[in-house]
């Protein structure tokens, strides 16, 4: 039995949030601190007639470690589910720290000023050293080893679909499918339709800063980096049909490329049609996807905070969107001596996600692995004192729990390999 405290209640909390009141074998207390306390406090409404999971709720500014270090000991949960924004893992990180509670996240730290001068002097020095110019990276993170290890607390990060279950099913293939894997192509495929012309499925702060940096991929352990879009493939996906799809820097390289250095390529492409491609490269041109402050009429705005005033919230997709969502990986390599390739991938369907929680396919299958991610460290199954991503522990439970949790997968042999 344990206690967990979820931070944020936007799409993914909101899937994780369900997930764990049914999970209430597990999870007997939940408590949700958000910004704003009146969703958390809607979702406890809605949940708790039909949960065991005794639901709290907390305002919360999670960027400010002092209050969240007080209210996470007050309440002393076994561990915190950070689902805010990558822009608060670090202060969340402090005050579990500071705490004394394990931490699990779904993405890694980025900051929301870029243009801080502090910041932007390290950035620069990471995009000569390593070769990826990308805003996030796990190096601010990875910082935080010694004093996760020294506290004798586990830090689990990025356990969303991806990054999250792509590098349980890298560490699945590894254990049971290769001896050597030599190859691994990430394919993020989204085949719903909301019936916008434009909108983004998650965060649209962070969702175009992604979509919209250079791509990058890693080979023989180096850094590749291609203008944005600059490379497409079409792949015919079970379940969505062909879809074009473009290289784009992930996180998940940036670890797998760490913890398996034997890959001699790993690469990730996201599908997107050529309305979203059109719309973001117009806002882009237009200086709306900015993150620099302008000054309008005496008042400050930043363009892509005023941008995500305009666009559909993500969470208000799930009853529009039809279609279906592939995500997967492609691996090579050799098993006894002869060559192997497999694709290892879950299929989703959005209307199904909103039948069952309320929500999209995109905030399902990310709300569902963080879920999971949490049970496995309350649990004690995937606890060690230290920082980790999901591909250094036994994939296993982890595999197993997709199953069971709603997010079933497959392993087909010898699929059609990405040139
Ligand atoms: P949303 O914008 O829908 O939700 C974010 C939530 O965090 C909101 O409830 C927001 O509060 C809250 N929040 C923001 N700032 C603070 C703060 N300072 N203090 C407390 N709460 C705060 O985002 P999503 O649900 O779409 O995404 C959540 C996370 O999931 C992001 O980190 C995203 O990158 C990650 N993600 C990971 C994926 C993966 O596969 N690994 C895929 C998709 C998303 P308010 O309600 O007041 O706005």
């Amino acid at each position: 039995m344990s206690k967990l405290m979820i931070i944020g209640c936007g799409g993914v909390a909101s899937v994780a949030i369900h997930k764990v009141c049914q999970n209430d074998g597990v999870f007997d207390e939940l408590m949700i601190a958000s910004r704003t306390v009146s969703k958390c406090e809607a979702l406890k409404e809605k949940l708790q007639g039909q949960t065991k999971t005794k639901i709290t709720t907390a305002q919360i500014d999670a960027d400010d470690v002092e209050a969240l270090t007080k209210l996470i000991k007050s309440y002393q949960p076994d561990a915190v589910l950070n689902v805010a924004l990558p822009y608060q893992d670090l202060t969340i990180m402090d005050a579990c720290l500071a705490a004394g509670v394990d931490y699990i996240d779904t993405a890694n730290y980025e900051p929301e000023d870029t243009e801080d001068p502090e910041w932007r002097k390290i950035y620069e020095k990471r995009c000569q050293e390593l070769g990826f110019s990308a805003y996030f990276d796990y190096s601010w993170q990875w910082a935080y080893e010694d004093k996760f290890k020294q506290a004798g607390l586990t830090a689990l990060l990025g356990t969303g679909f991806d990054p999250g279950v792509t590098s349980v099913f890298a560490a699945y293939a590894k254990k049971h499918y290769f001896d050597t894997i030599d190859t691994i192509d990430i394919l993020d495929c989204n085949g719903g339709d909301h019936g916008y012309a434009f909108a983004t499925n998650f965060n649209p702060e962070i969702n175009l800063r992604e979509v919209s940096a250079p791509g990058s991929y890693m080979e023989n352990g180096k850094w590749i980096e291609i203008p944005a879009m600059s490379i497409k493939r079409e792949y015919d996906f079970e379940g969505v049909g062909k879809k074009d799809m473009y290289l784009l820097h992930h996180e998940e390289i940036e670890a797998l490329g760490r913890n398996m250095p034997e890959v001699k390529r790993i690469r990730f492409f996201m599908t997107f049609g050529q309305s979203y491609l059109d719309h973001m490269r117009c806002l882009e041109n237009v200086g709306m996807l900015s993150t620099t402050p302008i000054n309008y009429n005496g008042q400050e705005i930043v363009p892509i905070q005023f941008l995500k005033a305009l666009l559909p919230d993500p969470a208000s997709l799930g009853p529009r969107t039809k279609g279906k969502t592939n995500i997967g990986c492609i691996f090579t390599g050799k098993k006894d001596g002869k060559e192997r390739s497999i694709y290892i991938y879950n299929v989703c369907d959005h209307q199904e996600c909103y039948r069952e929680v309320g929500s999209q396919a995109i905030s399902y299958t990310t709300g569902v692995p963080a879920m999971i991610g949490a049970m496995l460290v309350v649990t004690g199954q995937w606890k060690k004192p230290g920082v980790f991503t999901t591909d250094e522990f036994d994939p296993d439970p982890y595999m197993e729990a997709l199953n069971k949790w709603g997010l079933p997968w497959k392993v087909e042999e010898n699929p059609v390999l990405v040139d």
